[in-house]
């Protein structure tokens, strides 16, 4: 079966049990403990191993020393399950790499406008001699003006 790239991998892993995992599509993986060492309960790995004769489609003893996790979009996905949740996110980002690499210039690009009008504004205020300004009343202006700019922009 197809496992996600490497470099998902490296980026995404979120964690890994020594013992036993649940992916969001329902399926338990568990690890054995000859292999991962983990710290199962006295009969732990024996039930789970019952549960996988009665349904070996939902309990899967991981070939790997760990079940290895993605944390994604608010769910545990777990590494090389059957349900394929981890590709099809790799396949997404992937497929919209375009317009990711857009949005995060689109939004860089705003940061950056941001950073420049808030300097422009504290370079035009000289904090020692104007009295007009505390710096904490420059703060709120430059919020308030922050705000109307947000309120014209929606
Ligand atoms: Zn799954």
């Amino acid at each position: 079966m197809k496992k996600v790239s490497d470099e998902f991998y490296q980026s995404f892993m979120g964690g890994g049990s020594l013992i036993s995992e649940q992916c969001s599509c329902g399926r338990t993986h568990f690890c054995n403990p000859q292999i991962s060492q983990g710290d199962f309960e006295d009969g732990e790995y024996d039930n789970l191993l019952k549960l996988q004769k009665e349904d070996p489609e939902n309990y899967i003893e991981s070939e790997y020393g760990s079940v290895s996790y993605f944390y994604i979009g608010n769910e545990t996905v777990i590494y090389d399950c059957p349900c394929g949740k981890d590709i099809s996110y790799e396949k997404f980002f992937w497929n919209y790499r375009y317009s990711i690499m857009e949005f995060y210039r689109n939004k860089l690009e705003k940061i950056e406008r941001e950073y420049w009008e808030f300097s422009d504004m504290v370079h035009s205020v000289d904090f020692k001699t104007d009295e007009k300004y505390t710096y904490e009343e420059f703060i709120n202006k430059f919020r308030e003006k922050k705000l109307k700019t947000i309120l014209n922009e929606s």
